[in-house]
């Protein structure tokens, strides 16, 4: 297959953030720069990231711990960072802003703040992240809907079935397997009219759409930092204070308190609650240093930039013969992030990413996504296999990296693995 074009019409610009190409070695001996389509997973940090942190090291210094100049550099800094998040989000001016270690641990975080009696409602589909944390409380699950009106009418029967009772809905912005992006406003106020909280798995869509807590009216919104292009380590959680300022602090220590005895301990509000021991600074600065970047970049450029090569993939991946994406909703019924699971006839989901890795310097990922139901669903639906290889497009994605892909899709579904 040969290449149709280089760059998306605001590519060049993006591709700069990146700021360094990758050359991997193939199997052959011979190097290639490499391909990365594997955003969802992690996606790699950003030049002006890594500038920015960079600035920073040489005044490590303990947060809010210490009086000497690098400290009180740490600490504005740590503190500024959470302002920079706060703009990034949305957030009402009353909620608070809480630096996690990621999207699960934030989903952990809030499960353990949640007022005895919470239930917690969840579709079936959703990541691991967002069906594990509510399971040592009371939770329900809500079946995979064929829609978004699908899910929106589940939902209100859910709801209704609660007969008023405290609940929190808990669901996905975009679904790491198919990128299909939901309903959040209509969800937001579908709860909130049976008297239920709305928190936000936005670990596929921080990166790629505008938050906006205030705009939906969304309770609660989680994301991680290495999927905003920060490094490893930090992530957020947002949202409204009684219940964080209420609930069992998530790390006990130093920090997370007003006072201690020798048998009693008084803890203390806000982020520091659940903030104990020393943070991930350069973590949550990392974070800010990113969301920075995406707001300076536009999100007019960033989304063009990714719904032309998304447009790209899906159409060269239905032109391969035997090639088979994964969409819960009919394609065009609502926005998607540049996800795209897909499979080849019957080539091993494995098999075929360890080929696109090895033989052609291309990043994928195959396997059930951390979303085993999701993938029995599909299984079950399609008759077909759990697991897929999923491609995924971020900044620094470009029309030639899809173009590699297809066309090494495309060979090895003629040849083989
Ligand atoms: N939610 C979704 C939709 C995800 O895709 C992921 C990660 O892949 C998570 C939650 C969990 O993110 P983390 O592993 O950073 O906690």
């Amino acid at each position: 297959m040969a290449p149709t074009q280089t760059h998306t019409s605001n590519g060049d610009r993006l591709l700069e953030l990146v700021g360094h190409d990758l050359t991997v070695p193939l199997v052959g001996g011979e190097w290639v720069r490499y391909a990365n389509l594997d955003n969802a997973a992690s996606a790699p940090a950003l030049k002006p990231v890594a500038d920015a942190v960079d600035e920073l090291l040489p005044y490590y210094g303990s947060v809010h711990r210490g009086a000497g100049f690098a400290s009180v550099v740490s600490t504005e800094a740590y503190t500024r960072a959470r302002e920079v998040v706060r703009g990034f989000v949305g957030a009402r001016e009353d909620d608070l802003v809480l630096f996690t270690r990621n999207t699960t641990d934030a989903f952990n975080l809030l499960a353990g703040a949640l007022p005895a009696g919470t239930t917690v409602l969840t579709f079936t589909g959703e990541h691991h992240a967002n069906l594990l944390p509510w399971r040592s409380g009371d939770v329900r699950h809500i079946g995979i809907p064929s829609s978004a009106a699908e899910a929106l009418d589940a939902l209100e029967v859910a709801l209704r079935d609660l007969g008023g009772k405290r609940a929190l809905v808990s669901v996905t912005g975009a679904s790491n397997v198919t990128g299909e992006v939901w309903p959040i406003a209509e969800i937001c106020r579908l709860a909130h009219a049976h008297g239920a909280r709305v928190a936000l798995d936005a670990a596929q869509l921080a990166a790629h759409r505008p938050l906006d807590i205030a705009g939906w009216d969304v309770d609660y919104v989680a994301f991680s930092g290495h999927k905003v292009y920060a490094p490893y380590g930090a992530g957020v959680l947002a949202g409204r204070a009684d219940w964080l300022d209420a609930g069992r602090p998530h790390l006990a220590g130093g920090g997370a308190v007003r006072s201690v005895t020798a048998d009693d301990v008084e803890w203390t509000t806000g982020p520091a609650r659940h903030e104990g021991g020393t943070p991930a600074a350069l973590g949550a600065f990392a974070i800010a240093a990113a969301v920075n970047t995406l707001q300076q970049t536009g999100w007019e450029a960033i989304v063009a930039h990714e719904l032309e090569l998304l447009e790209q993939l899906l159409t060269g991946l239905d032109a391969i013969d035997g090639v088979r994406t994964y969409e819960l909703w009919e394609r065009g019924t609502c926005d998607r992030v540049g996800v795209v699971s897909f499979n080849v006839a019957d080539l091993d989901p494995a098999l075929l990413a360890a080929a696109l890795g090895a033989e052609h310097g291309i990043g994928v990922r195959d396997g059930a996504f951390c979303a085993h139901p999701l993938m029995d669903h599909f299984a079950a639906r399609d008759r077909g296999p759990r697991h897929a290889v999923r491609a995924s497009i971020g900044v620094g994605t470009s029309a030639e990296d899809i173009d590699r892909l297809l066309g090494a899709v495309e060979r090895i579904a003629r040849e083989g693995a």
